[in-house]
């Protein structure tokens, strides 16, 4: 039979526990999962993609269904590349809920086959972004609970705590 291949695309900057818990809960539907963070020339991130890419690696290392990668251009692009048609996001909030549904509209107007599945994560982490953390650890302090240890290091040394 063939495998069921999604592809969980994002920008990662930095990767938190919200990912992190959308990612688990995608792997237990799809044989493999692609966790690919986008290079988007329109913003400017605080980790390099090599830098992102390195986090995604060590964090999903002893996972060998969870894949990761960076990709840059179209998303169905990338999709076609990889023989995959369903696209994992994740829902927090109402307030992702336009931008995801124009996002997911879009790609099914450029790929008719395409097929955008939206997880919920656990509450707790429901009102969890990377630029909230980002703000966090400018201003400095730090909220160790909801990153990984990696991801709580490296931004410490990226605004002079490490
Ligand atoms: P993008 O720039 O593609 O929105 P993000 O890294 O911010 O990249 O998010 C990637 C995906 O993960 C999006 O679908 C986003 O809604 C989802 N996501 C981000 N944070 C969380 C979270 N705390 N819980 C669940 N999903 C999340």
């Amino acid at each position: 039979m063939k495998e069921r291949i999604a592809v969980y695309p994002g920008s990662f900057d930095p990767l938190t526990l919200g990912h992190i818990d959308i990612v688990n809960r995608a792997a237990k539907l799809f044989d493999r999962l692609l966790v690919a963070a986008i290079q988007n020339p329109g913003k400017t991130p605080l980790f390099s993609l090599e830098e992102r890419l390195q986090i995604l690696k060590s964090t999903f290392a002893e996972k060998p269904e969870i894949e990761v990668d960076t990709f840059s251009g179209l998303l169905v692009d990338y999709l076609r590349q990889k023989e995959s048609f369903i696209v994992i996001r994740g829902l927090r909030a109402v307030s992702d809920f336009e931008s995801e549904l124009q996002m997911a509209l879009m790609n099914r107007t450029l790929s008719p086959d395409t097929e955008t599945l939206f997880l919920v994560p656990s509450a707790r982490y429901s009102f969890l972004s990377s630029s909230m953390i980002k703000q966090v650890y400018q201003l400095g302090s730090e909220v160790p609970s909801l990153v990984t240890p990696m991801v709580d290091r490296l931004l410490k040394e990226k605004f002079g705590k490490g």
